[in-house]
């Protein structure tokens, strides 16, 4: 009956995808002893995930270091396995840059948490505009609200909607559920 975005397996292949990336360039970079990086994932459960999802999201990317007497293991960063807060924080960064467009502070501020890219924004922004406006979720979101929200303006023009700080409007998002198909209409969740 209810989704919500958390639940929405597409959110959670999009945080996949990211993760890939930031593992590839750990990969590519070698290690300090000059060796390559053998791939050493770990299986490790993100917590608190509400829906189901393949075993590749139960797996932590991760690196050992081929040369004998080395074995350096390499952990690249992940927002999968962010803390809560953390990853909450970084959201509402990303979603700032997706909104306001990329800056160097706030390329700087994430960079704190995760190295990300430009190459990997733009992947937001694809995910935000071509797989998300194909959800149920959103489908009932635009019929719920009062003027439809702009599918060109994504997630601010979702976000909007809410009231409170960043984080404050960001959760409500997350919790945001679908309405009830013969339900009244309501001006905002
Ligand atoms: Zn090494």
């Amino acid at each position: 009956m209810y989704a919500t975005l958390l639940a929405d397996a597409r959110f959670h292949d999009l945080l996949l995808a990211v993760d890939r990336d930031l593992a590839e360039a750990c990969r590519a970079e070698g290690c300090g002893c000059g060796g390559r990086r053998h791939v050493a994932r770990y299986a490790r459960k993100p917590r608190g995930r509400p829906c189901r999802l393949g075993p590749e999201h139960d797996q932590r990317f991760s690196f050992c270091c081929a040369v004998d007497g080395c074995r350096s293991r390499a952990t690249p960063p992940s927002l999968r396995f962010l803390g809560r807060r953390v990853y909450v924080a970084t959201v509402v960064v990303l979603i700032a840059i997706l909104r306001h467009g990329v800056s160097d502070a706030r390329l700087g501020r994430l960079s704190e948490v995760v190295s990300v890219d430009r190459r990997t924004i733009e992947r937001w922004r694809r995910w935000w505009r071509d797989t998300f406006t194909a959800t149920p979720f959103w489908r009932a979101a635009r019929a719920a609200l009062m003027p439809p929200p702009d599918g060109t303006q994504l997630p601010a023009a979702l976000i909007d909607r809410f009231g409170g700080d960043a984080q404050d409007r960001l959760v409500a998002l997350l919790r945001m559920r679908t309405p009830p198909v013969t339900g009244p209409r309501k001006r905002a969740f």
